[in-house]
């Protein structure tokens, strides 16, 4: 029997129970179960990991829910500036975009850097350059104006501080979104897509369009898409840490994916989370904050949408 599965995220954070009024809740776990129906719907006509993984990453993208895409958070400069990448573990080619504005789907955009270019990564003015060479749908600002993100950004605008989507002191919220997916053929494919943070200034850019960091694929280990603190994630190498714990010592998905996240970013004093999956189908979702928004469905029934921890 052909197998295959998926998992999606959110973003990680303090996510705690009764935190969230009951209508909000449902709001995102409709946006997810969305997200996942429409990456899975690809996987089962017999579709590629990579083309599940960048559908179900648009779909997040256009969600106001999340931090990306439409949901995109302001700069210090009042703008959106979005990061994404995708990779696929069976050629191990990758696409990443950085700095862009503008751009509804950056995750595309990714891909199409990885496919219609002889590079892997490209960033700023050059970018939006081969954006609008690859007749990308480009959308006014009000596109992206979301009120509650505005307020966000409003009430810290003249400070030198910086935000993790909704992160206030003690009650951060990564908004990240990124999909992981096994196909019927046995390969597998990440990607992930961010508006990085509020208030962040001038070129800042985080983990996740970068490959090894935010974002890895190897169908021989694993695909890893990460959210949270991005500075700490790039300095962990995060992604391609769990690959290359798999790799060298023959640990399980889980196991790797949760001493990851556990042990060695949280060490480095990163907060956030990841999702995991191999060639098996097998998935790993660890985070170490309060919350991940995640979901995932395999092609044998089992299905989860979830927010909280344990
Ligand atoms: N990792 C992202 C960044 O640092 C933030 C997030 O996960 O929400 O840009």
């Amino acid at each position: 029997m052909k197998t295959f599965s998926i998992a999606i995220h959110g973003g990680a954070g303090t996510l705690v129970k009764g935190m969230m009024t009951a209508d909000k809740e449902v709001g995102y776990k409709s946006a997810l179960e969305y997200a996942l129906n429409e990456g899975y719907a690809i996987l089962e006509k017999g579709g590629s990991a990579m083309d599940a993984v960048e559908t179900a990453v648009r779909a997040l993208e256009d969600s106001p829910l999340f931090n990306a895409g439409k949901g995109s958070v302001f700069t210090a400069s009042g703008t959106h500036e979005m990061d994404a990448s995708i990779m696929d573990g069976k050629s191990l080619k990758a696409g990443a975009v950085s700095l862009i504005t503008g751009i509804k789907n950056p995750v595309s955009l990714a891909r199409d850097v990885m496919e219609k270019s002889e590079h892997v990564f490209m960033a700023g003015e050059g970018a939006m350059e081969f954006a609008k060479a690859h007749q990308h749908e480009l959308s006014d600002p009000d596109y992206f104006y979301d009120e509650f993100r505005h307020q966000q950004w409003v009430e810290i605008r003249d400070t030198e501080s910086f935000q993790l989507d909704h992160a206030k002191k003690k009650e951060g919220k990564f908004g990240t979104v990124g999909a992981v997916a096994c196909d019927e053929f046995g390969n597998i494919a990440a990607a992930t897509s961010t508006g990085g943070m509020t208030n962040k200034k001038f070129g800042r850019v985080g983990d996740s369009p970068m490959i090894g960091a935010g974002t890895y694929a190897n169908n021989e280990t694993c695909a890893i898409s990460c959210t949270g603190s991005g500075e700490y994630f790039i300095r962990g190498v995060v992604a391609y840490d769990v690959a290359s714990i798999i790799e060298h010592t023959g640990r399980s998905l889980d196991d790797a994916a949760t001493d990851v996240i556990m042990n060695r970013v949280a060490k480095l004093g990163g907060d956030g989370g990841l999702i995991a999956i191999n060639t098996k189908g097998e998935i790993s979702m660890p985070f170490n904050t309060e919350g991940m928004y995640r979901a995932f469905k395999k092609s044998d029934g089992e299905a989860a949408i979830l927010i909280y921890g344990a």
